[in-house]
């Protein structure tokens, strides 16, 4: 195999879900993990598990010396780093290759270029790739803002050029608000990212956000597996995500892709990776930004082409070509997947605490932090598992999705269970005819 030990440098669902593919491949892995997650399931399920440090993140899966530490004691040879944590950090990755360790993943390079919205965007326009008309290069001060402001249009978005997460965006309407926003986004931006560069986007007011799962191998062979629908969002964030999208016919979907590819060609990308777009009414579709990493949503893309994108992530950081061509991948029906979080469905506050009780459905996909007895920590994020299904079209997936809604027991913690089981009943979902404000929408009428 490609490698001996794999150090996973994440927690959580992910760390268990890269070492159930390891195993697999009779690969050894490594978990490192917190003092506050030393009883989760990921940890027992290592090879090896290192502790890292204290409950902070900072101190444990975000200290780069840390890591490597573990790393070296125990002779891994690559560090996969899952997502979130130092999954788009290109310090880390330039660490590794230091050190003689393969980063499963990009190279710095690419991080770096896609980890800055600002630059993304200009390498795109670069390669043809639409993107969401806006400001270009960083703004220099609030006057500068409202000026260009002027000349692109209101509603605008003012977003961090670094941010992630649905952190460091702000939906303006004219002068008055960008100007309050400005030096408090920047801030935001400066505290949770370490860059306080902000620019202006135009606000697309009805989107869908559809993005495009690509891999590319060393030799510069780049291919799409296809994509996935994410416009089941709270605050900006992910909650059920699908692929195919039931927005797309053959060709709107064709176009999207091969523009997907040619993005990628363009910056010479290696490993998987995500072109995310955001569609209009029109169902024209503008560059948001590219996820240089394995994304939460990848299930949904294993399911209907029956590839494991860990695998693939192994093989390409190990230098091997694209085992396949274009061509020889089919999608195969219909996915969905939902994410269950450990919080107050119409506050979205966390909610921690002892997972009392846990029934798991058994017609489902589950990729789980948790066990029964585990403890939901306040530290880190909210989402405590994955449910995903596979129907032979989407109105099976749905059905399956229901029942495994259903099944589910989670005792012990809120969690966002119902309200998950709501939307795969709601008229709007099952039509397929939503938007990135279908969920806010949809609670207020919950009420
Ligand atoms: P995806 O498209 O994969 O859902 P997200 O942007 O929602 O991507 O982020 C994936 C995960 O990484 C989430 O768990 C999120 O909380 C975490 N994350 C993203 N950006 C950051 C960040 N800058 N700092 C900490 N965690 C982050
Ligand atoms: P992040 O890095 O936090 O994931 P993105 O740029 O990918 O940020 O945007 C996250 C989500 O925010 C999108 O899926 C979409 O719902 C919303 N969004 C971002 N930009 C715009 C825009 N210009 N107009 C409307 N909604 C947007
Ligand atoms: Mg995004």
């Amino acid at each position: 195999m490609f490698f001996k030990r794999v150090l996973i440098a994440n927690r959580g669902e992910i760390a268990r879900r890269i070492i159930r593919t390891c195993q697999r491949l009779g690969i050894e892995t490594v978990a490192v993990y917190s003092e506050a997650d030393a009883e989760m399931p990921f940890v027992k399920e290592a090879t090896i598990a290192v502790c890292v440090g204290p409950a902070q993140a900072k101190k444990s899966y975000l200290d780069i010396d840390n890591i490597i530490q573990a790393a070296k004691e125990t002779n891994a040879d690559a560090i996969h780093p899952g997502y979130g944590f130092l999954s788009e950090n290109a310090t880390f990755v330039r660490r590794c290759e230091e050190e003689g360790i393969t980063f499963i993943g990009p190279t710095a390079k690419s991080i770096e270029l896609m980890g800055s919205k600002l630059e993304a965007r200009s390498q795109m326009q670069k390669a043809g790739v639409p993107v969401v008309p806006g400001s270009e290069g960083r703004l220099n001060s609030i006057e500068e803002a409202v000026s260009l402001a002027e000349e692109i249009g209101y509603p605008l978005m003012l977003k961090a050029s670094a941010g992630g997460g649905g952190i460091g965006m702000q939906l303006v309407h004219n002068a008055d608000e960008l100007s309050r926003a400005f030096d408090s986004t920047k801030q935001k931006a400066e505290s949770f990212f370490g860059d306080g560069d902000l620019f202006l986007e135009k606000w697309i007011s009805n989107p869908r956000h559809i993005e495009v799962q690509i891999a590319a191998d060393k030799q510069g062979n780049v291919i799409h597996l296809f994509e996935r629908e994410c416009s089941v969002q709270r605050r900006n964030q992910k909650v059920v995500e699908e692929s195919p999208s039931p927005y797309l016919d053959e060709k709107r979907r064709e176009e999207l892709l091969q523009t997907a590819i040619r993005g990628v060609q363009h910056i010479e990308y290696t490993n998987v990776g995500t072109m995310e777009f955001i569609f209009d009414g029109e169902k024209n579709f503008y560059f948001l930004e590219m996820n240089t990493r394995l994304q939460v949503e990848h299930p949904v893309t294993e399911e209907i082409t029956g590839l494991d994108l860990v695998e693939l992530q192994l093989q390409l950081a190990a230098g091997e070509r694209l085992p396949f061509q274009q061509q020889n991948i089919t999608k195969n029906g219909h996915s969905i997947e939902c994410r269950l979080y450990a919080e107050d469905p119409n506050t979205y506050f966390p909610s921690p605490g002892t997972i009392k009780r846990l029934v798991l459905p058994e017609n489902a996909r589950l990729d789980f932090a948790i066990e029964e007895g585990s403890q939901v920590s306040p530290f880190y994020d909210p989402m405590i598992g994955k449910i995903i299904v596979h129907g032979e079209d989407r109105n099976q997936a749905i059905e399956k999705m229901k029942e495994a809604l259903e099944q589910l027991k989670v005792e012990g913690i809120t969690t966002n269970l119902l309200l998950l089981y709501d939307i795969m009943e709601n008229v709007s979902f099952k039509k397929g005819e939503y938007t990135t404000k279908f969920l806010d929408e949809f609670q207020k009428q919950r009420k």
